[in-house]
């Protein structure tokens, strides 16, 4: 085995392990990923939502409380002033609690809040002062027209008063038109007139010689005193205008207030829109990494399994169809490339067939050969005949058989022993092989001590010179047999037949030996040590 071998079951595990690893990995990714972008949805939902209903709830608080404020701010009276307060209380108290609530660091908010407080609380003492002065100003009218009366009643006693009543009916005029009047530059011009016309009213009691400190000066003390109608009306317009520029004020800080909520509701809505676009961004990029890691694996998996079907089962279906192949052609190779398992278990193969066929003709060779002589044995002739016969008919050769027994054998096996006859069966085979030149001639041992030769494409002629030079080269061996009654040395008698198959094709092999064998019982017969010829002329086999 070589060192630096590839090993590739080895990689086939490693390859298995690296899919699952890169789905692992792809898996594990994908987790962290959407457990990040469920961290930042959960971020959003939990702070961010609340931050802008919050700051929805408080715009609208605040806003409830500017209509509240101008609700107290318009109160004509104690009832609906302490409503409005009260209202304007609770909606604080809400306001506060909220704040408490609050998860937005809002700093500015609890100063503004107390600002706002001390501003209605201003404000409400005004109003509670505007309703009081509008009271004593209703009183004085109430006052100022009583004594309008009486004094109507008196001047009414007087003759000729038609022209002081017109002058008090004007007085009652002009003092109903500085109740109604709201311009403090016009209340000075009713003044200026009411001035005058007291002043006349007077001269003209002074012309009528009445006392014009009864009848006049409740009068004059009821509209021009400190606390008369006109100064009254004043004060309650002063007081008016503090409260509505009160209001304003208060309106306005409110408004800042609002609009100091919305710019945070906007800077959150900001806040949770690129959040949410952030979200939005890294889902998709997530989604798309995943796609891309999923579909690199994909392609991956799939780059691995064409590696391994190339590499391992393409390999092992052509070493198994080599396999298959090398068993049944005798000349058939296995060769895989590389240099790893799949290679080497083809090389095993290999080996094995080889050794497979080398016992396989070991096993002919031994089924073919006789195991005393190392000639081949009678199978090898039965097979042998059956080709030589085909061929010669093809070629419409002569085909010579030649039937060899050792002369008294028996005699000789008696005397030198059986080891003995095996040694001179030996000598006698090893001869006859060698003395057949033509590498086509065939000798095999028949049985016993008789020996087979097969010359293809051999006439009548050429078998009788083979037949005697077989049987001169076992005389010439001179392997001595005391116990022969024809020769000193072992002998052989020969008997051949010859076949042409121009003549006639249905002969078969078996005629052929048997009369080979007749020709061989003749030359024993004869004497042995010789040849006897059985030739096949006319349709007929005819023995010399
Ligand atoms: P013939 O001249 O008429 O052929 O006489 P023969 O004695 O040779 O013939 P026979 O058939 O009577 O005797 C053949 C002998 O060959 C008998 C047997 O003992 C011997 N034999 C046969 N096979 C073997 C063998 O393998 N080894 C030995 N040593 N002898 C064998
Ligand atoms: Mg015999
Ligand atoms: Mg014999």
């Amino acid at each position: 085995m070589k060192s630096n071998s590839r090993h590739t079951i080895k990689l086939f595990t490693y390859a298995q392990l690296g899919i699952v690893a890169l789905f692992i990995i792809v898996v594990l990714f994908s987790t962290v990923r959407l457990t990040e972008l469920g961290k930042i949805l959960a971020d959003l939902t939990n702070s961010t939502i609340p931050k802008i209903s919050y700051a929805a709830s408080l715009n609208t608080q605040i806003q409830n409380l500017a209509t509240l404020t101008s609700i107290l701010a318009s109160s004509q009276n104690s009832p609906a002033q302490q409503l409005a307060r009260q209202t304007i209380d609770s909606s604080l108290v809400r306001i506060n609690e909220s704040m408490l609530n609050d998860a937005t660091d809002r700093q500015y908010l609890p100063t503004q809040l107390a600002t706002l407080t001390k501003e209605i609380n201003e404000l409400d003492g005004l109003v509670k002062q505007r309703i009081i002065f509008q009271r004593l100003l209703n009183d004085k009218k109430d006052e100022l027209n009583t004594n309008l009366q009486r004094l109507f009643a008196s001047i009414r006693l007087i003759e000729n008063s038609n022209e002081i009543e017109n002058m008090l009916v004007e007085v009652l005029l002009l003092s109903v038109k500085i109740s109604e009047q709201n311009r403090l530059h016009e209340i000075r011009q009713i003044e200026l007139a009411l001035n005058s016309l007291t002043m006349t009213l007077k001269n003209k009691l002074v012309e009528r010689k009445l006392d014009n400190t009864i009848l006049i000066k409740p009068l004059e003390r009821l509209l021009f005193g400190t606390e008369g109608l006109i100064n009254q009306k004043v004060q309650s317009l002063r007081i008016d205008g503090r409260t509505r520029g009160r209001d304003n004020f208060v309106r306005n800080l409110i408004a800042d207030v609002a609009s100091n909520l919305q710019y945070q509701a906007y800077v959150v809505n900001k806040e949770s829109m690129e959040d949410a676009k952030k979200v939005n961004e890294l889902a998709a990029q997530y989604s798309k990494l995943t796609i891309i890691s999923g579909v690199f694996a994909v392609f991956l998996t799939l780059g691995i399994i064409y590696y391994l079907h190339q590499r391992i089962v393409l390999r092992l279906v052509s070493l198994s169809s080599q396999v298959s192949v090398a068993s049944k052609t005798p000349d058939a190779v296995i060769n895989i490339d590389g240099n790893d398992e799949i290679a080497r278990l083809a090389d095993t193969f290999s080996l094995y067939l080889e050794r497979v066929k080398e016992q396989e003709s070991a096993l002919l060779n031994m089924t073919l050969t006789d195991p005393l002589t190392g000639i081949p044995n009678r199978r090898a002739f039965e097979r042998k005949l059956s080709e030589t016969i085909e061929l010669a008919m093809r070629n419409k050769w002569a085909v010579t058989v030649i039937l060899i027994d050792v002369d008294y054998f028996k005699l000789y096996n008696d005397h030198y022993g059986h080891a003995g006859g095996d040694a001179c069966l030996r000598l006698v085979a090893s001869e006859l092989n060698k003395t057949l030149l033509r590498q086509s001639d065939f000798c095999g041992r028949f049985g016993g001590e008789e020996f087979i030769c097969i010359l293809p494409n051999t006439g009548a002629e050429a078998a009788n010179v083979i037949c005697e030079t077989l049987r001169y080269a076992i005389e010439e061996l001179k392997i001595p047999h005391v116990k022969s009654t024809i020769n000193d040395y072992v002998t052989i008698s020969l008997g051949a037949s010859t076949l042409t198959f121009n003549h006639n094709s249905d002969l078969t092999k078996e005629i052929l030996i048997l009369e080979a064998d007749k020709a061989l019982y003749q030359a024993k017969a004869q004497g042995r040590n010789r040849s006897c010829f059985s030739h096949f002329v006319s349709g007929n086999f005819s023995l010399k």
